[in-house]
């Protein structure tokens, strides 16, 4: 078995942005297969992306996030970080246990979207939120595995602000800026940009998240 010392170096240790309620994972932006395309496009939710610039761009942090994206790949990736998901929740004197996927960054394949189910499917105690672009990379996984683990909540992302999809969207999804009555707002900006005891984007129960362009 291996030792958390050893499984955090292996998977590249864990990111804390300041607004989540516990960890999350981060990869460069740069690398990401459809938010890069999008970054390019005026109107879109990652033109002026927060993961492109500032804090992301340092080379200490650049560094780390490259490495991350290398431990991705690396066979014992899924058994580094479930050691390290269990002994942090373990040790959660608060019971948190709401992890974020991607502060930046998003899934590359199916392989890694198989990896990110099988960690949670072992941590069944930890909630898992997985913000992404990559419609595509979800949809063809799930025409070939069907559902998600139970304690994991793949949110699509609408590429587009101001636009929604509809109510009956298959996956949970959010928006940036878009006006509809029955979405749930993001309650961030009304709280120092922290989600505090917020848990709508973990909560699969919770078809559509709206969050206000920063
Ligand atoms: S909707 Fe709630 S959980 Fe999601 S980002 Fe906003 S405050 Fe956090």
């Amino acid at each position: 078995m291996m030792q958390f010392k050893e499984a955090w170096e292996l998977i590249g240790g864990l990111s804390k942005p300041s607004k989540m309620p516990w960890w999350s994972y981060s990869i460069p932006a740069t690398a990401c297969k459809t938010g890069s395309v999008l970054a390019q496009t005026h109107g879109t939710v990652c033109h002026n992306c927060y993961a492109l610039k500032g804090f992301y761009n340092m080379p200490v942090v650049r560094k780390a996030l490259d490495r991350r994206l290398k431990a991705m790949d690396d066979p014992r990736f899924e058994d580094a970080f479930i050691v390290v998901l269990t002994d942090l929740w373990a040790r959660s004197k608060e019971g948190e246990n709401r992890f974020r996927w991607f502060d930046s960054g998003d899934i590359q394949s199916e392989e890694h979207l198989t990896k990110i189910n099988n960690i949670a499917k072992a941590t069944p105690t930890v909630r898992h939120w997985l913000p992404t672009k990559e419609a595509g990379i979800v949809a063809a996984w799930m025409k070939k595995h069907g559902d998600f683990s139970f304690n994991l909540t793949v949110r699509q992302s609408n590429p587009m602000v101001g636009a929604t999809f509809k109510k009956a969207h298959r996956l949970p999804f959010s928006t940036v800026d878009a006006k509809s009555k029955w979405l749930k707002q993001c309650k961030a900006p009304d709280q120092g940009n922290k989600c505090l005891g917020c848990d709508q984007c973990w909560n699969n129960k919770i078809k559509g998240v709206n969050y206000h362009e920063h």
